[in-house]
């Protein structure tokens, strides 16, 4: 018997840029012949989502908009041409929810580069709502031994740290600066980091996101905040002060991208993951040139990243800090967000 597919569901919805987001009654999408169906039990809340409301990136959004990327689920109904999933499979809806497959960069498997790229939670409806439509092709596929409620981070949080790792080209045995360590792209850094093999310095402020750096392994922790010099600091965390082989910037301010160029290690790479709104890199061009430093930028994963990813926490690599809320609790998780107060990530179950 195929599952059940009401017609309406519970969804938040934005209706305007700078929120509030509103819990809602909206009806139930029917997949085309390359899509899926996802009944999604739980969404984690990306801080990608935040900016989608407050609407601070030179990109605009569709409204009104059913925010959510990081979407963990079943799959119930599919269409014609999604012939290698099947109903009653786990399945993601991540940020890259679909893309041409066809381009330049589809062909080399840079998928987020993809200019018809569609966006979970920002140009299409994403995962805030039970029902959720994604390219067959794109979502990612769940192994059955996972936990729905605990993966739902890795698929935005997991697979963008963990492909910031991969290009910063940092080998088992050098150290990595995470900076913005205790929050949800960091916190999980941190456990991607320790699984491939790196030394790490968790980079952030506050008792709680200390000690969930510590609990993580970090091999010293730097608040930003108390620190007299953090340049100086994370220089010292490393074991002959040279600095950091790499920094893994998921901060969602400014001044780090400012500073990192100064510790990273000579010939050291700085990954630019987080999107800070209206922020610009700048590095002293004699240092950066002198010291032979990389500044890169790394947004998402493709495919195969994400199945990567996805196969480390399946492994029991990955141990995701989150609390759990109702869906409908949404804008509470934001508020919480926008005062820099959630350690690790929140997860929101579609249920209640
Ligand atoms: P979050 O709010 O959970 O965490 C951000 C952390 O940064 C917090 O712990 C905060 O205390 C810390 N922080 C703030 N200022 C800092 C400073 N000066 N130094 C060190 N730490 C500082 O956010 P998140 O969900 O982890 O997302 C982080 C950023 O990454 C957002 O801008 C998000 O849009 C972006 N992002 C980018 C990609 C990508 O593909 N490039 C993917 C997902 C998210
Ligand atoms: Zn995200
Ligand atoms: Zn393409």
């Amino acid at each position: 018997m195929p599952p059940q597919i009401p017609t309406e569901q519970k969804a938040m919805v934005i209706e305007k840029t700078g929120g509030p987001v509103i819990y809602k009654t909206i009806p139930v999408a029917k997949p085309g012949p390359d899509e899926v169906l996802v009944k999604i039990k739980y969404s984690g809340v990306c801080h990608t989502d935040l900016h989608a409301v407050n609407g601070d990136w030179p990109l605009p959004t569709k409204l009104p908009l059913v925010g959510g990327h990081e979407g963990a689920g079943i799959v119930v109904a599919k269409g014609d041409l999604a012939t290698d999933i099947e109903i009653g499979d786990y399945a993601g809806v991540k940020w890259i929810n679909g893309s041409c497959l066809a381009c330049d960069f589809c062909q080399q498997s840079d998928e987020p580069l993809c200019s018809k790229a569609l966006l979970s939670g920002y140009t299409v409806d994403g995962s805030f709502q039970q029902y959720c439509i994604a390219k067959a092709a794109h979502v990612a596929r769940i192994p059955k031994s996972c936990d729905l409620e605990s993966i739902s981070p890795v698929l935005c949080a997991g697979i963008t740290v963990y492909k910031g790792l991969k290009e910063s080209g940092a080998r088992p045995g050098q150290t990595v600066a995470i900076v913005g360590a205790g929050g949800g792209l960091g916190s999980l850094a941190q456990q991607y980091a320790k699984a491939m093999g790196l030394r790490t310095i968790g980079i952030d402020t506050g008792e709680d996101k200390r000690q969930l750096c510590k609990d993580f392994g970090a091999d010293a922790f730097v608040d930003f905040k108390t620190s007299q010099n953090v340049v100086k600091d994370v220089q010292a965390a490393t074991a002959d002060g040279l600095g950091p082989h790499a920094v893994i910037l998921v901060a969602v301010n400014e001044k780090p991208f400012q500073q990192a160029a100064e510790y990273v290690r000579p010939r050291g790479t700085v990954i630019c993951i987080g999107l800070p709104a209206g922020a610009y890199l700048r590095a002293p061009v004699f240092e950066s040139v002198i010291r032979m430093v990389t500044i890169k930028g790394s947004y998402v994963g493709n495919r195969k990243d994400s199945a990567e990813a996805i196969d480390f926490f399946a492994r029991g690599l990955i141990k995701v800090p989150f609390k759990t809320v109702g869906l409908s609790e949404l804008q509470k998780v934001y508020d919480l967000m926008h005062d820099g107060k959630i350690t690790g990530r929140y997860v929101v179950d579609t249920s209640r």
